[in-house]
């Protein structure tokens, strides 16, 4: 019998990160695939948006998507452009690369950092009781503590939990398809009354991407060619003598989203917990961010440093998000169309979207970065535009050499950042799990969307980046800050009665700070 701490069913995009995200956490994790390998048929995302690569940033594997995809701006909303040049973040656009290439290169991190992959198995059930779940690969039990569901929007482990998957039923279905073509058709983007259609020369590759809306929805998932056939003569009259298809998919405006993210030990990400449609981009996007916000909570649940209730925080701060997503998209929906009421909507944002403050709120929406979870913090101290926002990558500069806010994520541990008077914090109760950094930083404080923030003295960074508490040296709400979201303290005999070095949890945090500015051997 397998037995794994975690066992994620689906190494799609959401898989893939949230095994990385275990793996770092050193959480003995494995995926299970239904595909043999990471190959992906027909067309799915298109690129990464600015949080995404943000949070490969954090994780230092941001250059390997860059590296493969373009930069450009990509935002945009119902087909309004959204320049986010302006955007206070180092990856102020977006990255086109197909999805395809995004999960090959997270598939060789993964592999980098020895997650097993058990390929061409499919989990068909599981039982879980109060120790772990067995969980049914193919008629075998394998064992976990944990099974994480990032098996798509069919998700079998969703259904077998009996999680609720309430929505909008799809009121348009759409092909989109990468074929050739017997005549040169007309190129660009048509809309109609029925809705959005268009015609492109693939990328460095012969052949055509086809997207159009059919007439009728509700036909079956796997399309033909005689269905996308038909499909472009309602549209175009002719379907180009279409012929020799790589690949024919078909998707449509359906919108739902779980009910629960968890069921005791059983857990959903990305599209097993949300599906929408692909207007804006959003679901990779989301997905890969549900898998950082998870990650770390589970390691820590895991590995026995935090109360399994911190899971629950999984559900409250990622379940508004996928909330606005599918709304976003839904209102995207309806404007795809071409009626003249459509078309008077569409010229009324657009000349909106022109204005700095909507192109800013709708930008930092559309690409991620205006996320903020509701810490649940009712104090006034806690009013801080940081709380609960992601942490800037900010050009620090520690032990006299500069140093990127992000290099310090790299491994996924918390950050206490000291930015006041060196030697104001005592975490040594914690050191074995947050790293205390002293810096200084020189430069102004803005958040997208929200614009200039008073500079803080002190932040509590999460392993996703996301900001837990701030203050000052006083440390008013540090405590229960620090354990809320890493557990409660340790005491020193548990940590073998030695204190650290300089008695204020800085021993571990030196050390990390020395490796990662470069001068650890
Ligand atoms: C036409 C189209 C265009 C899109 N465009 C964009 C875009 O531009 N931007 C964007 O961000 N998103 C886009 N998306 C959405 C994006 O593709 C998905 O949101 C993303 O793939 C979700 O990742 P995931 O890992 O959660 O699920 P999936 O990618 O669906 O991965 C699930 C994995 O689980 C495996 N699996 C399934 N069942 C089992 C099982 N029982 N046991 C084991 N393995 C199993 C599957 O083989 C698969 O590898 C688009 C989608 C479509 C269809």
């Amino acid at each position: 019998m397998i037995e794994h701490a975690v066992i994620i069913a689906g190494g799609g995009p959401t898989g893939l990160m949230l095994a990385g995200e275990l793996k770092l956490a050193q959480v003995d994790v494995a995926i299970v695939e239904r595909r043999t390998n990471q190959d992906l048929a027909g067309s799915r995302a298109r690129g990464l948006h600015s949080r995404t690569i943000e949070v490969l940033d954090q994780r230092g594997v941001a250059d390997r998507f860059l590296a493969e995809g373009r930069v450009a701006q990509i935002a945009g909303f119902a087909g309004v452009p959204l320049d986010i040049s302006d955007f206070p973040t180092r990856h102020n656009y977006g990255l086109a690369l197909l999805q395809k290439h995004i999960e090959r290169i997270l598939a060789d991190w993964v592999a980098e950092v020895d997650v097993p992959i058990y390929r061409g198995r499919e989990v068909t059930g599981f039982a879980q009781d109060d120790t772990g779940v067995d969980v049914e690969v193919e008629g075998r039990c394998s064992r976990a503590q944990y099974l994480v569901a990032c098996d798509g929007g069919r998700s079998t482990v969703r259904k077998r939990a009996g999680i609720a998957f309430p929505g909008t039923d799809p009121t348009v279905s759409n092909l989109i398809a990468e074929v050739e073509l017997a005549s040169e058709p007309p190129w660009g983007v048509r809309r109609d009354a029925i809705g959005i259609h268009s015609l492109s020369r693939l990328d460095g590759k012969e052949g055509v991407g086809v997207l159009v809306t059919e007439q009728n929805v509700g036909r079956s998932e796997e399309p033909t060619l005689r269905e996308l056939s038909e499909a472009l003569i309602a549209v175009y009259g002719t379907d180009f003598g279409v012929h020799s298809p790589r690949s024919i998919s078909r998707f449509t405006d359906m919108a739902r989203q779980a009910s629960a993210y968890r069921d005791a030990r059983v857990l959903l990400a990305g599209d097993a917990a949300h599906v929408h449609p692909p207007d804006g981009g959003h679901g990779l996007q989301i997905g890969v961010q549900d898998a950082v916000n998870l990650g770390w909570k589970l390691a820590q649940v895991v590995k026995g440093t935090s109360p399994d209730s911190l899971l629950d925080t999984y559900f409250a701060e990622r379940h508004p998000v996928a909330v606005r997503v599918l709304r976003s998209t839904l209102a995207s929906v309806a404007l795809r169309h071409s009626d003249d009421r459509t078309e008077a909507l569409r010229g009324t944002l657009s000349e909106l979207l022109t204005m700095d403050e909507p192109r800013r709120r709708l930008g930092a929406m559309m690409s991620g970065l205006d996320v903020r979870y509701d810490l649940g913090l009712t104090d006034i101290g806690a009013r801080h535009p940081l709380l609960g926002r992601r942490m800037p990558d900010l050009d620090l500069v520690a032990a006299m050499r500069p140093l990127r806010m992000f290099n310090l994520l790299h491994d996924a541990r918390p950050v206490l950042l000291n930015l006041g008077a060196p030697g104001g914090f005592d975490i040594t109760a914690w050191a074995d799990r947050v790293q205390l950094v002293e810096a200084t930083y020189a430069g102004s404080w803005e958040l997208p969307a929200v614009g200039r923030i008073d500079a803080p003295e002190a932040v509590l960074v999460r392993p996703d980046g996301y900001v837990a508490w701030v203050g000052d040296s006083s440390q008013h709400g540090l405590v229960d800050a620090l354990t809320t979201w890493f557990g409660p303290p340790t005491s020193l005999s548990s940590l073998g009665g030695r204190r650290t070095p300089d008695q204020r949890g800085g021993w571990s945090s030196l050390r990390n700070l020395q490796a990662v500015i470069g001068f650890e051997k």
